[in-house]
């Protein structure tokens, strides 16, 4: 961590962020914008200066709040876009108050790819897939990791802990050892082996659980109150979904500052579908978009772990918690979202809807895209093409509309599981 010398204008990391910090002094705008945290179940506001988990009073996500008026008269959306690249460029919007603390691998800015040739055989004319399989570690948990890692170091905390699927444990423990703490992680135990690797190689602790998610956040939840080890698990703390929402305010600036009609994204914990949601309404209130058309929000599961699915078919506000969750696309086994509530009124409030897929159709889709586009997605990236083939076929896509699919990870981290 060389904040003295050496500073090297083409890479990425803590050098290279304190170059952009000095450019952006001259322009006279805050580091971050960054007000306080609010519970989204009953609306209680929290100091961003101290230690928080979710709502102790009703057990709700805390959602982060930035004075937005005033980031409207200082923040050019123009500038931003000359910065160098990456998540920490809309450092305006991350809850990271001093740059020293910013913990990057070089995270964000993943490509937006126009899909000619898939979206040709389907009948799509402007079909994209934002690849998030350049993100350190191989999956866009990167960035949910580094906003949170960061907002813990600055708070002071040294040990961080999480159950995770899979992704979220190696990106964790990826930043963690960037940031100098120590890192304990809950999986289960058939979570494919490069997550269990990728996490051991950089120095956390792994256990192995026998079952799922749920009971690997319930095993973590007892060692942090036991041991006093932060738990960094989705939504049980206000960051992680930060560094998510800054998907939303790339997509809107690759869309010249109008949003596409539909979006199609992977839901395990839904970080990335409800921090989207977020940027929007942030980049309503910034004034830096060209109209007011929200996206069509489209929440994708695997037929066995569809919770989501189910409740929106009963036009439920919660989910019920899914019985043996199954399946190969291991990010999307999350038997309930602990922000379940907040997942489906955006899908509500979008127009959206949700879809659930099989393993099989997971399967065949992936081959499409990677002979199509060159593309190798994660099962749960290939869940979102199997999603459009159904929607197609539903007439609920139009051929002229805009449609970005969300490939969450990288196809090479999965191919042990087979
Ligand atoms: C975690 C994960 C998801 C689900 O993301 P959420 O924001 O938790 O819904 C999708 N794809 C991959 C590859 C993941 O690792
Ligand atoms: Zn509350």
């Amino acid at each position: 961590m060389g904040a003295g010398g050496g500073i090297c204008p083409l890479s990425y990391g803590t050098e290279t962020i304190n170059v952009a910090m000095l450019k952006q002094n001259e322009s006279k705008t805050a580091v971050t914008y960054l007000t306080d945290i609010q519970c989204s179940g009953c609306g209680k506001t929290y100091s961003a200066n101290e230690i928080h988990t979710f709502c102790p009073d009703c057990q709700s996500p805390l959602l982060v709040n930035y004075d937005l008026n005033a980031a409207r008269k200082h923040v050019d959306r123009d500038e931003i876009s000359r910065r160098l690249k990456g998540m920490w460029r809309w450092h305006e919007f991350l809850p990271v108050r001093e740059t020293k603390n910013m913990v990057t691998l070089g995270e964000g800015d993943a490509a937006i790819l126009h899909l000619p040739q898939l979206g040709g055989a389907l009948g799509l004319n402007n079909l994209f897939v934002k690849d998030e399989s350049s993100n350190p570690t191989g999956s866009f948990k990167a960035r949910g990791l580094s906003s949170a890692v960061s907002k813990a170091k600055e708070l002071g905390i040294k040990k961080i802990i999480i159950p995770t699927a899979g992704n979220a444990g190696g990106a964790m423990a990826a930043y963690a050892a960037r940031a100098n703490m120590e890192a304990l992680i809950y999986m289960p135990k058939d979570t494919p082996n490069a997550n269990i690797e990728e996490s051991r190689i950089v120095g956390a602790k792994v256990i192995l659980v026998d079952g799922l998610i749920s009971d690997a956040a319930g095993m973590a939840g007892v060692k942090a109150l036991e041991e006093g080890w932060f738990d960094l698990s989705t939504f049980k703390e206000p960051y992680r979904m930060e560094g998510k929402k800054i998907m939303g305010y790339e997509l809107a600036e690759s869309f010249n500052w109008t949003l596409p009609d539909v979006i199609i994204y992977p839901t395990g914990g839904g970080t990335g579908l409800v921090g989207m949601w977020k940027a929007f309404e942030e980049l309503e209130s910034l004034g830096w978009l060209e109209n007011t058309k929200r996206p069509r929000m489209v929440s994708v599961q695997a037929e066995g772990c569809a919770p989501v699915v189910r409740a929106f078919e009963k036009h439920a506000t919660f989910c019920d918690f899914w019985i043996n969750a199954q399946t190969l696309a291991s990010g999307l086994r999350v038997p309930k979202s602990f922000a379940d509530n907040l997942i489906l009124e955006n899908i509500y409030e979008s127009k959206g809807t949700a879809i659930a897929v099989s393993d099989a159709e997971i399967t065949e889709s992936q081959k499409e895209l990677a002979r199509a586009e060159g593309i190798f997605a994660a099962p749960e990236g290939a869940a979102t093409l199997a999603a459009i083939k159904k929607l197609i076929a539903q007439k609920w896509i139009h051929p002229d509309e805009s449609v970005v699919m969300f490939n969450t990870g990288s196809g090479l981290k999965y191919l042990d599981q087979k």
